[in-house]
């Protein structure tokens, strides 16, 4: 079973920012999603989560089509989480996790037993649990991040997406957020994350889609897509790929 994204083309504004993007991702497994600034990442799954509209092409996952998805079906299914999103500063953090159920919510049921064990699982998950009580506005802009990712797993969500998830973290904490995600694709989740650092997506991820002037120049399983060759026409710098001497997955090295 595969996340099948077939030919997305994409405009905003005008411009064409995805252009026939085909690409699959295997379910239950990592996905880095990698490429230059201004490659089309965030279009892409902005695209996939439904909040951007593509002009052509569709996505398959799980044998259903995405795009056509009702809405509320398509928020029980995924969850997108969003490099800095500035809103509802005045919430505290269990009520800005707690709105990752309102998918699973209706007139009739409000905030269950299940909900609130949703709620604190996915907070203690993401390491949100100790600032709690807190407004989402005094945060750092990592803890915040680590609240937008517990609101996503409140979601339950089978497809997890994520806009540069390591973003404001330091290097413990990108980590973390990163084996986070590997074991989540253990229990089954397809994980699609938008990387900068091509070393943690190289030592965390199963599979990596490149993108590169809103095309795919390259998809494909981690150790064989990742070559000095695609990184230097990709990125226009010199790099070597090397093998990491504990993990044994591809290291790069970049020189001037
Ligand atoms: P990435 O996440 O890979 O850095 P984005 O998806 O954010 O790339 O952007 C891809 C391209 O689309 C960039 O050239 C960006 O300037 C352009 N773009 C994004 N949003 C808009 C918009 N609303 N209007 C015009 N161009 C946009
Ligand atoms: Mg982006």
């Amino acid at each position: 079973m595969t996340l099948q994204v077939h030919a997305i083309t994409a405009d905003v504004g005008g411009a064409r920012i995805l252009d026939e993007v085909t690409f699959a991702a295997p379910v239950g497994q990592v996905t880095a999603l990698v490429g230059p600034n201004g490659a089309g990442k965030s279009t892409l799954l902005r695209v996939l989560a439904g909040t951007q509209k593509a002009t052509q092409g569709g996505v398959n996952f799980e044998g259903i089509d995405l795009l056509s998805m009702p809405r509320k079906q398509r928020a029980r299914t995924l969850a997108l989480v969003e490099q800095d999103v500035h809103s509802e500063f005045s919430l505290t953090v269990r009520q800005a996790v707690e709105l990752g159920r309102t998918p699973h919510q209706s007139a009739f049921s409000w905030g269950n037993e299940h909900d609130e064990a949703a709620v604190d699982a996915a907070m203690q998950r993401a390491d949100a649990l100790e600032f709690s009580h807190r407004q989402l506005g005094t945060l750092s802009g990592g803890e915040r991040q680590r609240v937008q990712l517990a609101r996503a797993l409140a979601q339950e969500p089978r497809l997890l997406l994520l806009d540069e998830p390591t973003n404001h973290l330091d290097v413990r904490a990108q980590l973390r957020t990163l084996s986070l995600l590997r074991d989540l694709a253990d229990t089954g989740i397809t994980v699609v994350a938008a990387l900068h650092d091509l070393n943690l997506a190289a030592e965390f991820c199963d599979h990596v889609v490149v993108l590169t002037g809103g095309r795919i120049a390259a998809c494909g399983e981690t150790t064989a897509t990742l070559s000095a060759e695609l990184i230097g026409t990709t990125y226009g710098v010199s790099a070597d790929v090397l093998t990491h001497p504990r993990s044994g997955r591809p290291l790069i090295a970049f020189s001037r």
